[in-house]
């Protein structure tokens, strides 16, 4: 798929394209290279749900195995009325260099079903997960593949899933799915991992930036579980000034900074942000725009295109999201000077404290708190300044420094096994 500006707008197309500027850099041998720009195998699944009217409801799922060289394939499962098979593979082969670039053992995966949850109840939820797990449990295991939450996927889903396997198994297996509530072996610190990650990336950047975080503004689009935790830990562990945020149906702005909690119960009560009493409202697009030091896109992919590329100039970008910046948003940001904390390093605390639960789950034996952001902090710091050294050595943006990272941890486990 192509916009009318030219702008390629395919989020597969887009991550090959993306790997085809680390190939460059890294002179990556053509079979390595060829080999990485495709999937290692995927499952198309048909799902028919017993809907409260009685009625019967077809809908269609995926799970995608990108690559598994360095590890069990891992990666969220999203429940979207948008999803396509395309979208899957993309975030699959973003997981793969996402888990690569923070260092953790695990290849890259990723799930979807093609629905609208909103629109469905508690109990047509729980059937359509448990049909999911169904089909894709025969694919999926602990030294396998991994699913995790996604894009309106939660606890209580994983919670569903992870009990299907049991009984596919014939016997409790909760490793196989993270991100699940604690009670059932999930990890704490799961809950806030993507925005936490998020904001030790940020830190360290405004460290080597020269930015005093202390007051500086956040706009943040999107306002899901990594929009929200990344509004409320923005202000606790980096005293910054959240002035906008939004979601599907739009979103508010007030320069002299507004209270997530209280946005939160707004949302809980009224389920948006907008019409927040004292602020302004602004669009989805608006607020990509506004004159602010870090915009936190947190919601889908292809929010910054060659459209709107050359108006967003913040210091920052710290990208939550998987995919938001398409190719031409990305020479725009980096002609423009606007530093680039990429998706895959930015938003993988996420993945990284699954890998935690993985492990806790292996031995049955939980962490505290502390423990999970200590390790977690060692693990998101230690990436964030490999991908700077690495952009400031070749001379080339960060997401491309990100890649060049991933793709040649990825590459050096293919050649190791002696697939290519
Ligand atoms: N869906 C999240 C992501 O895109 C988390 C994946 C996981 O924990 O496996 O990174």
């Amino acid at each position: 798929m192509a916009n009318q500006n030219g702008g390629e707008l395919n989020p597969f197309k887009i991550a090959q394209k993306q790997l085809d500027k680390a190939a460059a850099v890294l002179g990556l041998d053509p079979a390595i290279h060829a080999f990485l720009r495709e999937p290692l195998r995927e499952l198309h699944v048909t799902l028919p749900v017993k809907m409260d009217d009685g009625s019967t409801k077809i809908f269609k799922g995926f799970r995608v195995q990108y690559n598994d060289a360095r590890g069990p394939t891992k990666g969220g499962i999203r429940f979207h009325s948008q999803e396509t098979i395309d979208t899957v593979r993309a975030l699959a082969a973003w997981m793969t260099w996402k888990c690569a670039v923070v260092d953790i053992p695990l290849g890259g995966g990723k799930g979807g079903v093609v629905c609208n949850p909103k629109e469905m109840s508690p109990g047509e939820l729980e059937r359509l997960s448990r049909a999911y797990i169904r089909q894709v449990g025969r694919i999926l295991g602990l030294e396998k593949d991994v699913p995790a939450p996604d894009v309106y996927t939660t606890p209580q889903i994983m919670a569903w899933m992870a009990d299907e396997y049991a009984f596919l198994k014939g016997h409790n297996e909760f490793g196989v799915i993270t991100g699940k509530p604690l009670e059932l072996g999930g990890s704490q610190g799961r809950g806030d991992a993507t925005a936490r990650g998020g904001m030790i990336t940020i830190r360290e950047a405004a460290k080597v930036l020269g930015i005093d975080t202390q007051g500086a503004t956040m706009a943040i689009q999107g306002f899901g579980n990594a929009g929200q935790y990344a509004a409320t830990l923005g202000i606790e562990l980096l005293g910054l000034k959240i002035v906008a945020v939004s979601d599907s149906k739009g979103g508010i702005y007030n320069p002299d900074g507004l209270d997530p909690d209280d946005v939160i119960k707004h949302k809980r009560e009224t389920g948006s942000v907008i019409n927040y009493p004292g602020a302004k409202p602004v669009s989805n697009e608006e607020i990509l725009e506004l004159p602010v030091d870090i915009l936190a896109p947190s919601a889908l992919e292809n929010q910054i295109t060659a459209r709107n590329a050359d108006r967003i100039r913040p210091k920052i970008v710290s990208e939550l999201a998987n995919g938001p910046t398409t190719l031409e948003g990305d020479d725009a940001f980096y002609k423009n000077g606007v530093y680039v904390l990429p998706d895959f390093l930015c938003n993988a605390g996420g993945v990284t404290v699954s890998y935690f639960e993985m492990v806790q789950n292996a031995y049955d034996y939980y962490w505290d708190l502390p423990t999970v952001h200590e390790r977690l902090d060692i693990k998101m710091t230690t990436a964030y300044h490999a991908v700077h050294e690495t952009a400031q050595r070749f001379e080339i943006d960060m997401r491309t420094a990100a890649y060049v990272i991933a793709v040649d941890r990825v590459a050096t486990a293919v050649r190791l096994r002696g697939w290519v």
